[in-house]
């Protein structure tokens, strides 16, 4: 099976998932978009209000900002992949659960087994503990990581960067580090 295949029937088994109690008060499950071959991964929390409606990862105004951002390293949406810890949003976008994220860990562990890109970007405080552990964000961000056969690099959420304007700087400068390092 392709590389492709195999992601195409990942993501349907998401959109079929009712493995935590999420799937009940979601429009739409989003399992991520982008290349099957992608170097850099990127991985938020949850969807949110606008991503729910559309079943595409970051589309509102904080996917708006990432959107700024990639191309700002000189790739687009197309040539990485953008998914998050959870498929389904959380009500009122609260922050998810513990057991929300182990129910649906696996599907982003299958993502980055498929894809196997050379970078996860980590979006954020949760998609940092959920995946590689509780870090303090401003020791973490702008620094690369090894953990098993991955590489981490770590920086804040868009949204936060948008609702804290000293943030937005700090991501900006954390992009320009992995830009270095993509050259
Ligand atoms: S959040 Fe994940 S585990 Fe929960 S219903 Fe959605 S896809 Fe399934």
């Amino acid at each position: 099976m392709t590389r492709q295949k195999e992601l195409d029937r990942l993501h349907k088994e998401i959109t079929e998932c009712e493995k935590c109690p999420l799937y009940i008060s979601r429009k739409n499950p989003v399992p991520g978009e982008g290349s099957v071959t992608a170097k850099l991964m990127f991985v938020g929390e949850a969807p949110g209000a606008r991503e729910d409606e559309t079943g595409r990862p970051f589309v509102g105004r904080s996917g708006d900002f990432l959107t700024t951002l990639i191309s700002g390293i000189g790739l687009s949406r197309s040539e990485v992949f953008i998914t998050s810890v959870l498929k389904s949003r959380p009500p009122k976008n609260r922050t998810p659960t513990r057991s929300e994220i182990e129910a649906c860990r696996p599907y982003l562990e299958r993502q980055i087994e498929i894809i196997n890109p050379q970078i996860i970007v980590l979006l954020g405080g949760v998609a940092v503990s959920s995946i590689i552990g509780p870090w303090k964000m401003a020791e973490a961000h702008g620094k690369f990581y090894k953990v098993d056969k991955c590489t981490y690099f770590i920086t804040y959420h868009p949204a936060a960067a948008l609702r804290f304007p000293t943030f937005k700087d700090v991501v900006k400068a954390d992009f320009e580090i992995l830009k270095q390092e993509l050259r």
